[in-house]
């Protein structure tokens, strides 16, 4: 099925919450309230047209569609757009030395969901249906409710609609210039929303070895799923040294650019829950390796947000593990994700179900 037109975009969407976590702050360290998506629409000889797409938060957005645009694009034409495997490859090696990680990543992951995305609708299947179709939905929890920015009170309001719809838990974030403040936050959340819901606490890579023994002892005393993210994604012997000496759960992949990168965390006994995100790592064609990795292990995965298309790799090849609900991107498509008593369904239509409206495409578009 020969690839006849390749276009790219580039969106900036509004974040629906603006959002601040440890590392990642707006100008004057502020909230940021803007997402990047840089987009492609890979067309195909019989008229086929699959859509994928990319993410950023603080940059790296133009450059991304430059990728797509000036490196990819000429190397897709002409090629049989059903082999994701072999063009995955190709992708990876005419860009290695650039890329292995980052924003020439994230570009191949947009390539590899329209790639998806075509072999869905020839089929006329669903991807997590062609990926294996492990379950026909999964969990949620809610995610985008927990900034630094706000306060305990506001926190709360915001967490309690998504509970009351069924979602199993929340995720807050810590990461204060002071660590007891974020244990006194965590405490406070935990009291008032009970013993019985599941909280995770995400610190986004702000402490030393020793702040984060301190922080993870404390967790362990108010009852928290997950510590994540505690340490520089780059230290794997700092999270094996912590992992070995918290009983807390060390989450954390988001940040990891391939399945080699993973294998470095699952070698060192560095992990006890992979968070790929789907973009991060190059794709579902990645994310399904990982996951493979990940079985070998005895560990769980998480995704790590991205919920539209993660969601066709958590219900095609995983049997556990839940979806984090942060809708960052859900006013770019067409339909809003199903969630049915706290469980997120993926799509039925052939692909991954995802359409932007060029009117979408026209009102949030960079030049
Ligand atoms: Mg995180």
């Amino acid at each position: 099925m020969k690839i006849t037109h390749v276009r790219t975009e580039l969106l900036r969407m509004p974040l629906p919450r603006p959002m601040q976590a440890a590392h990642s702050t707006g100008k004057k360290g502020g909230p940021v309230d803007k997402v990047n998506m840089p987009l492609v629409f890979i067309s195909t000889e019989d008229g086929t047209t699959g859509v994928g797409y990319s993410w950023s938060l603080l940059g790296g957005d133009t450059a991304t569609r430059c990728i797509l645009r000036d490196d990819f694009a000429p190397l897709l034409i002409d090629e049989d757009a059903l082999d994701h495997e072999r063009l995955w490859h190709r992708l990876y090696k005419r860009l290695q030395t650039g890329g292995r990680r980052g924003l020439v990543t994230q570009a191949q992951a947009a390539v590899d969901l329209a790639l998806w995305d075509i072999k869905g609708k020839i089929a006329g299947m669903p991807v997590y249906k062609l990926l294996g179709g492990r379950r026909e939905s999964a969990p949620v929890y809610y995610s985008d409710g927990g900034w630094l920015y706000m306060n305990v009170s506001e926190m709360v309001a915001a967490f309690e609609p998504y509970l009351a719809q069924g979602m199993f838990g929340i995720k807050m974030k810590i990461g204060h210039a002071d660590y007891r403040t974020d244990i006194q936050r965590v405490r406070e959340v935990r009291k008032a929303l009970g013993d019985k819901i599941w909280i995770a606490v995400d610190a986004n890579q702000k402490w030393d070895y020793p702040t984060a023994v301190r922080v993870g002892r404390e967790l362990e005393q108010i009852g928290i799923a997950w510590l994540e993210e505690p340490l520089l994604c780059e230290d794997v012997p700092g999270h094996a040294r912590l992992a070995a000496e918290l009983d807390i759960p060390i989450a954390l992949g988001e940040t990891l650019g391939s399945r080699y990168e993973f294998a470095a965390y699952l070698r060192a006994e560095a992990v006890d829950i992979l968070q790929p995100d789907i973009i991060r790592v190059g794709g579902i064609t990645e994310m399904v390796k990982v996951a493979t990795l990940a079985d070998v292990a005895n560990l769980p995965v998480e995704p790590h947000h991205m919920m539209e298309s993660s969601i066709q790799v958590a219900c095609g090849v995983l049997d556990s593990g839940s979806i984090e609900y942060m809708p960052w991107l859900a006013s770019a498509f067409a339909e809003h994700v199903t969630i049915k008593d706290g469980r997120m369904f993926p799509p039925k239509k052939p692909g991954l179900g995802l359409e932007i409206p060029e009117e979408t495409i026209r009102r949030f578009r960079v030049d």
